[in-house]
């Protein structure tokens, strides 16, 4: 499946395409052909087409990941209890700037960048997750940056490659983005494509974001207030130099002004709802960026404190936005349209396609389209009876619900079975890159810390 000419027909499952257009079926087939869907709709005939039954299963497109740090896969839960930044009071203990930034991304080699990428992105596959912009800030060296493509490359998923920073002697960024361009991303039709880190609190970012546009790929960026980036923000913003390429990631703690530039501009905001909860990043500014009808995304940042599955970001979406309309709601004041699961299911697939530039090519189950598509058991005993479709996938599922997930037409994942790794030899090899990250950057591992 997934080879030119070859046609496959997904059949008789309830679909969410997530585009007006074509609507919702309660029954229908879609037609792929080669990577490509060809047909949405019910009772499609093709004789010569490999049949997925989809009877009991809700069939929709998969989910899109706007920002995730995968290379610190083999430090997941490590700071579960963490907070971003030490800010001098008492959880400042333990705080990723310090800990994950300055002391554990400084020790990785390319192996561990490799194997990190690699089982991460396997994980979030498995997971429904088939497209991600991996947010690599461990681009130490040339090797390091070639370790992160290859582990992105060899998951088979649909990837965005953010080239963000690097520390030390060898590091090549920004300027390395002009080979890595050439090398690796010179053509568009593959699943992997790339995006340029121009972090503003990072002296000379003026530079990563001239390259940027030079290469006329998307320029991607944390706008955190905690970093004290606010002024540079509204400066930027000022000058003009935000656009629809600019991809903001979390967006707590920016001016009005700062955020009226941001939507003139047509910039993108991808929000880490359960991160910047846990880990004080500021209150994500849903409402806000809904308000100013800003297209945004959903993204899972850090397995150091949080996990990657979707199911929690759409939850934590809806849940979070609802709070806060609700609360207006019983104090009698005006309040905002509470936001629904069908919402959630849309800035969980088109709106990160959006905020991604692909959305030419994925997010939706729309003819022409590339089929990444995920089917979710909705005769699960979690699940069953099934009354609402999109209901069902925010506020019902989790990761186990996930039966199967294409990407291009080829099948990753069947019968709830990742295909094609042996995920006992990479679990082996992500514990001992985690042995020695710990060793070298002289972190204890206790697994009862509070
Ligand atoms: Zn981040």
């Amino acid at each position: 499946m997934g080879q030119p000419g070859r046609r496959t027909l997904i059949k008789g499952g309830v679909v969410l395409p997530m585009d007006d257009q074509i609507g919702n079926f309660e029954r229908a087939d879609i037609l792929l052909e080669g990577s490509k869907i060809v047909a949405v709709g019910p009772a499609l005939a093709s004789d010569d087409a490999a049949v997925i039954d989809a009877g009991g299963k809700i069939v929709m497109p998969g989910f899109v990941d706007t920002h995730h740090h995968q290379f610190e896969t083999a430090l997941r839960g490590h700071l579960a209890n963490g907070i971003l930044i030490n800010d001098g009071r008492p959880e400042s203990r333990s705080n990723y700037y310090e800990t994950i930034l300055q002391k554990f991304s400084m020790v990785y080699r390319p192996d561990d960048v490799y194997i990190n990428e690699l089982f991460g992105s396997l994980s979030q596959l498995d997971a429904g997750v088939t497209t991600v912009m991996d947010v690599s800030q461990i681009h130490h060296s040339p090797e390091h940056s070639d370790a992160a493509i290859e582990g992105l490359r060899d998951a088979g998923r649909r990837a965005v490659f953010g080239y963000f920073e690097g520390w030390g002697e060898k590091s090549a960024y920004p300027g390395d983005a002009r080979r890595i361009r050439e090398t690796y991303f010179s053509s568009d039709n593959q699943l992997l494509t790339m995006v340029m880190g121009g972090e503003i609190y990072i002296p000379g970012y003026e530079e990563a974001w001239r390259i940027g546009r030079e290469l006329g790929i998307p320029i991607a960026l944390h706008v955190v207030g905690t970093f004290g980036m606010q002024p540079t923000f509204d400066e930027l913003g000022a000058k003009g130099l935000f656009g629809p390429d600019n991809i903001f990631i979390h967006m707590t703690g920016m001016s009005e002004q700062g955020w009226k530039y941001a939507a003139d501009a047509g910039s993108h905001v991808s929000l880490s709802v359960p991160i910047e909860m846990q880990m004080r990043h500021g209150t994500p500014p849903l409402q806000t960026s809904i308000d100013l009808g800003m297209s945004i995304s959903l993204s899972t940042d850090v397995e150091c404190t949080m996990t990657a599955d979707f199911f929690t970001q759409m939850r934590s979406f809806v849940t979070l936005q609802r709070m806060e309309a609700n609360a207006k709601a019983l104090a009698g004041e005006e309040y905002p349209r509470l936001a629904t699961a069908n919402d959630a299911l849309r800035t969980a697939t088109i709106g990160g396609a959006r905020g991604l530039k692909l959305d030419h090519k994925i997010g939706s189950l729309t003819p022409g389209k590339e089929a990444d598509i995920i089917l979710l058991s909705a005769d699960a005993l979690n699940v069953a009876p099934l009354n609402s479709a999109a209901g069902a996938v925010v506020t019902l599922m989790e990761r186990s619900n996930v039966d199967a997930v294409l990407v291009a037409g080829k099948v990753k994942k069947w019968d709830g079975q990742l295909l094609g790794f042996d995920i006992d030899r990479l679990r082996h090899e992500i514990e001992k890159s985690r042995d020695y990250l710990f060793e070298t950057a002289g972190i204890e591992r206790d697994l009862f810390a509070d």
